[in-house]
């Protein structure tokens, strides 16, 4: 796999707070990468760090962003400026906050093209027609002319879809692109993403909904009070988890066998990171903790197969996996 993003050893701080502890990951060409964890894990300011997007607040005070063997650390705002949208893309969870009310949706998105390829008002209209096509608008050429509050919320991410796309970027980043809506539309806008994923567009997917990244994404990266605790394929980690984390999260989602029924939450609350606990983040909440979780922080260390996590028992929690899967 030749990569596209390579993120290394990033570190985000808000003031004292450190909110991403030297998280790394890798997304190669046309492959989606999910990175999933509870609110408060990371993962959106990761993925805002790498658009360049921080608040105003935050920082990051170690690592590297290489897009293509690029730093995107090194470059000037303006440089950035560019390469968002014509290199990188980003979705949300909620369109309606991303656009503008008082704009129809076809000025929006032609407004791309005027203002990025210097198209002409006739020329950016007829291509934002047709982007809106392309994400399965239907009857686009009216709805160009409607306003954001007309579309329902499915049709509204179709439009930040066509928006983000506009300029053929090759990373696209969907922040929780369909937790706002309901089952088939959820279904519906991810197949746009595999669309466009088979076409040749890479991905990051953050998610806290383990079902939407086993349906995207190729592999997938864990994360718990700001770092990663396990990474690998998404069959080798959703088969067997190789962190008590992951196996928590598992345990919270809706299974296909037993619905939501069968959800069992993970004990507590993400921990406060202005104080985390000693030794392993998650070992107030650990099912597997002894001594040595409350002494020693654990390192990301590499299994076999390629994957990592970072658990002083990995091959005890795989092993528990295997004997509750026999
Ligand atoms: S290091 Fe200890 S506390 Fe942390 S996940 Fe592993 S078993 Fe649990």
């Amino acid at each position: 796999m030749s990569a596209l993003l390579e993120v290394s050893g990033l570190q985000v701080a808000f003031g004292e707070l450190r909110a991403v502890r030297g998280v790394s990951l890798t997304v190669g060409k046309g492959q989606t990468l999910a990175v999933v964890g509870e609110s408060g894990s990371g993962k959106s300011i990761t993925s805002l760090a790498v658009m360049g997007l921080l608040p105003a607040q935050a920082r990051v005070v170690e690592g590297e962003i290489s897009l293509d063997g690029v730093n995107l650390l090194d470059l000037a705002p303006e440089e950035l400026r560019r390469l968002r949208g014509e290199e990188l893309a980003m979705i949300f969870q909620d369109p309606l906050s991303a656009l503008n009310p008082s704009l129809t949706v076809g000025y929006q998105i032609a407004e791309v093209f005027r203002r990025r390829r210097g198209a002409s008002r006739a020329v950016a209209t007829g291509r934002a027609v047709e982007a809106m096509a392309e994400v399965g608008i239907p009857d686009a050429a009216e709805r160009a002319k409607a306003y954001p509050h007309e579309f329902s919320g499915g049709m509204r991410q179709r439009v930040m879809i066509a928006m983000a796309l506009a300029l053929e970027p090759r990373l696209l980043i969907a922040d929780e692109p369909t937790t706002a809506l309901d089952v088939t539309v959820q279904a519906q806008i991810l197949r746009l993403l595999r669309e466009r994923q088979r076409a040749g567009l890479a991905m990051i997917i953050i998610s806290h909904d383990l079902g939407v990244v086993a349906r995207t994404a190729q592999s997938v990266v864990v994360m718990y009070a700001g770092q990663a605790v396990e990474s690998g394929t998404v069959a080798e980690v959703y088969g067997t988890p190789a962190h008590p984390y992951t196996l928590g999260l598992m345990a919270a989602s809706p299974s296909a066998r037993t619905g939501r029924r069968g959800i069992r939450p993970i004990d507590g609350n993400p921990p406060d990171l202005t104080a985390l606990p000693s030794g392993c983040a998650f070992h107030p909440r650990c099912p597997f903790a002894r001594e040595r979780c409350r002494t020693e922080t654990p390192a990301l260390r590499p299994l076999p197969s390629g994957r990592t996590s970072a658990c002083h028992f990995a091959e005890e929690v795989l092993a528990h996996d295997r004997a509750a899967g026999a």
